[in-house]
């Protein structure tokens, strides 16, 4: 979505929430845009950080290596970041960080040069208490672990709260790597106590570190997985797919497709396999006026960012599929990274046991909280997800007396 498209929904939702002019300018403006040019064997790669808001707390928000992030993209992102933290409850504001790059064009030493390069552009902006990065597309916990170096460098102390999603063996939380599949799986299950949907059967687009992690819990808790595809395409089984084989035939073969006992489909097929949770986990901007009156699913869990193109959103709300949208959904992750900074502010390190309890918490009390918002009410759970962050920044807004 554009950063317009977000300004064009913030000013349709405030038909609901009768905001001033002022409150509207604060939730459509960045705190903070700020851009280098970073360089690496002699060619040069546009940086970004945008730091949206901080009124509940620190900056928060990952870094996206990709050749396609762009400002306009980044201050998207920065903005969902600060609803996201306000929607789960974490003291926490929001951010994103970017570089426009292909890293799969990079060895190894320049991806550890131009990670280095974004620290020592932005190091003053960012810290603790200021604004905490971690990993998006394309960076992991390597890469946290060359930016955590390079700050501790710069700044002379050990600060292992500046950043999250690092190794285990720099202070890294148990858990966050598959902490987002695995909030999406307390959120539906908390979702299907209050809605009827029947046989659990399910179809998940994507099979990354989310797609692939959510199957897996899926399926060891009882759901039939019917379908799940990657770049290559999809595969799909109306009996149910065995997802430890379609792992170890991905982890083997690059690809899920290479999974014998299913049907082969292209990925715009995969999307309207008849299913009762469809699950997209890959791409922005995936179900479109194109193929949403294709859709054969009751409810849609958006683990990827924006795979719901807002204008099919007005149409599946109409139709009742219930979307569980990504700033709900997707939020796992950012909750462990939470964790991970209190446990790196505490000195204390948390079992699996007491991280996965934690999470199931905080992400089933933000399902409740949003739905509580949402029923009986004239707009979708999205609306009703917005509504409640943005009412929680604001407050915390004039409680600065900001606004
Ligand atoms: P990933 O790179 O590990 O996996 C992406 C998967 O999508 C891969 O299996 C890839 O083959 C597949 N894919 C790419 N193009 C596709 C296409 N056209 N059709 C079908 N599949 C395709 O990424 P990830 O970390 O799993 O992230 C996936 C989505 O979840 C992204 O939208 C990301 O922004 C979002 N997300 C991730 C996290 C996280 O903690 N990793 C947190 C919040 C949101």
């Amino acid at each position: 979505m554009t950063f317009k498209e977000v300004q064009g929904f913030l000013a349709q939702i405030n038909s609901y929430m009768q905001l001033s002019l002022k409150e509207v300018q604060l939730l459509q403006t960045p705190n903070a845009v700020l851009r280098q040019t970073l360089m690496v064997s002699g060619k040069k790669y546009p940086a970004f950080r945008v730091q949206f808001n901080n009124a509940r707390g620190p900056y928060k928000g990952g870094i996206r290596f990709h050749s396609d992030v762009s400002l306009d993209e980044v201050k998207s992102l920065s903005f969902w970041m600060a609803l996201k933290t306000a929607i789960v409850d974490v003291p926490f504001g929001g951010a994103k960080g970017g570089i426009t790059v292909d890293p799969k064009g990079l060895s190894a030493k320049e991806l550890q040069q131009l990670s280095r390069g974004y620290v020592r552009a932005f190091y003053k902006q960012l810290g603790s208490k200021r604004d905490i990065p971690a990993p998006d597309v394309n960076t992991n916990p390597q890469i946290m672990a060359w930016m955590l170096d390079e700050y501790e460098k710069l700044t002379g102390v050990r600060a292992p709260g500046m950043i999250t999603g690092k190794p285990l063996e720099l202070g890294g939380s148990r858990l966050r790597d598959i902490a987002t599949a695995l909030g999406g799986v307390y959120i539906l299950e908390e979702a299907l106590q209050k809605i009827q949907i029947g046989p659990k059967t399910v179809v998940i687009q994507g099979f990354g570190n989310v797609g692939m992690n959510m199957a897996q819990i899926l399926h060891a808790r009882g759901f039939k997985i019917v379908g799940v595809s990657d770049s290559n395409g999809g595969i799909v089984n109306h009996n149910g797919l065995d997802i430890a084989k379609v792992v170890q035939i991905k982890k083997e073969t690059g690809s899920v497709v290479n999974y014998l006992h299913a049907q082969r489909v292209t990925n715009e097929k995969l999307l309207t396999t008849h299913c009762s949770i469809l699950i997209p986990s890959a791409l922005g901007g995936v179900i479109t006026t194109e193929n949403m009156k294709l859709l054969n699913t009751s409810v849609i869990l958006e683990l990827a960012n924006g795979p719901v193109a807002a204008d099919a959103d007005d149409f599946l709300f109409e139709q009742k599929i219930v979307v569980i949208p990504d700033v709900l959904a997707n939020a796992g992750g950012v909750t462990v990274s939470y964790f991970e900074w209190v446990q790196n502010n505490s000195g204390l390190y948390w079992t699996d046991e007491e991280v996965a309890q934690r999470l199931e918490e905080k992400m089933k009390s933000a399902f409740r909280n949003v739905y509580n918002q949402w029923q009986a009410k004239p707009y979708s759970l999205r609306t009703a997800a917005y509504i409640y962050g943005l009412s929680k920044i604001l407050a915390a807004e004039r409680l600065r007396g900001r606004v």
